[in-house]
């Protein structure tokens, strides 16, 4: 059955970049970036010249929608990177990284970042033996997460596992995939987050 896939796919065009925001079908040759590299709308073929402020927002825009945030979330974020020792921008990254959405994702117990958001509100998953459902809750080193006994049927968890190869668990993370199990084996540091972003122009951005 047809379904429409555009939105999410909207917003690579938008922001340029390939933001893996629909799962498997961003690795394949239906991913509609791939298709049509350039911004929706009757002037997206068109170049022009960003200013800064335009280079700085996009950069903040890219990352907010990447990790499925609203604004006032995603400022949030940025406050509290700020009170935090270090570099804020890769302090915000960090943060970020910790959210229990992302660590499914990235462990491949989902397919999205918006698929394991969903997932954790309707309860499928346990964090240390106890069941959770807050999405924005930041994992701490030792964490040990995993789909309830229960959930472990679910469709779509078993497809997401299947394309986990294909993405790859990132080194601070270790995904058991057969005991339906990952670990926090440490914080995420910047190096870990491969994806390209300039952090630097989200603070730029928020400084002004
Ligand atoms: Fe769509 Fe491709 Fe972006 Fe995935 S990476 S959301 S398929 S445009």
């Amino acid at each position: 059955m047809a379904r429409y896939t555009e939105a999410k796919c909207r917003l690579c065009r938008r922001e340029g970049q390939k933001l893996f925001l629909k799962g498997d079908r961003c690795y394949t040759d239906k991913c509609a970036y791939e298709r049509r590299p350039y911004a929706p709308g009757g002037a997206g073929r068109l170049r022009k010249k960003l200013s800064d402020y335009a280079v700085q927002l996009r950069e903040k825009q890219k990352v907010r929608r990447m990790y499925g945030l609203l604004e006032g979330q995603f400022h949030t974020y940025f406050e509290r990177a700020e009170a935090q020792k270090g570099v804020t921008g890769a302090n915000l990254l960090i943060l970020l990284e910790r959210r229990l959405d992302n660590v499914i994702y990235r462990l491949g117990f989902a397919n999205s970042r918006d698929q394991a958001r969903q997932l954790v509100t309707h309860g499928v998953f346990k964090v240390n033996g106890r069941r959770v459902s807050v999405p924005s809750q930041l994992v701490r080193p030792n964490d040990v997460i995993e789909v309830r006994e229960e959930s472990r049927k679910v469709p779509v968890i078993m497809e997401a596992q299947e394309v986990i190869a294909r993405r790859g668990c990132p080194g601070w993370l270790e995904s058991d995939g057969a005991n339906f199990k990952g670990t926090v084996k440490a914080l995420p540091v910047r190096e870990d987050i491969q994806f390209p972003i300039n952090e630097h122009l989200i603070v730029e951005l928020y400084s002004k």
